[in-house]
């Protein structure tokens, strides 16, 4: 498989196209909370539902985000991708299909091949959840 259509390229693109101000609207938790401060925004961290203190920073130079709360999931420096996934609590395939479809695939310069390859993951996905979803009592006839 060449690069272009590994999975890791795919996250790292749309991760860095993605702008730190439209995730915060794209998750629409207290958008109108954000607030910069110096190189950083500051807002209200969407994972833990905070409405008080402005534990989320959010790194647009990196596109990265670390919540400050030490018992939120967030609590440690990651990706805008993961601060999605942790909001939204889907799947990672999920989440970088639905941002193409929302943004469109030209912002993050994403090949019809890539979002193929996207799809068949969020199929796979789906298939090892429905999998799992069905329990033993629900299969007995
Ligand atoms: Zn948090």
């Amino acid at each position: 498989m060449s690069y272009e259509y590994s999975y890791a390229q795919i996250c790292a693109q749309v991760n860095a196209a993605l702008d730190v101000r439209r995730v915060v609207e794209y998750i629409g938790w207290e958008t109108e909370k954000l607030v910069r401060s110096g190189d950083i925004y500051l807002g209200m961290c969407p994972i833990h539902h905070e409405k008080m203190f402005r534990t989320l920073e959010l790194n647009p130079r990196n596109n990265t985000y670390e919540c400050k709360h030490v018992n939120c999931p967030g609590n440690a420096p990651s990706d805008l991708l993961d601060l999605i996934v942790k909001s939204s609590r889907k799947s990672l395939p999920e989440v970088l299909l639905n941002l193409a479809n929302h943004f469109g695939p030209d912002q993050f310069r994403l090949t019809d091949r890539q979002m193929e390859f996207l799809a068949d993951l969020v199929n796979q996905v789906r298939e090892y959840e429905n999998a799992q979803d069905a329990s033993p009592d629900t299969q007995a006839s």
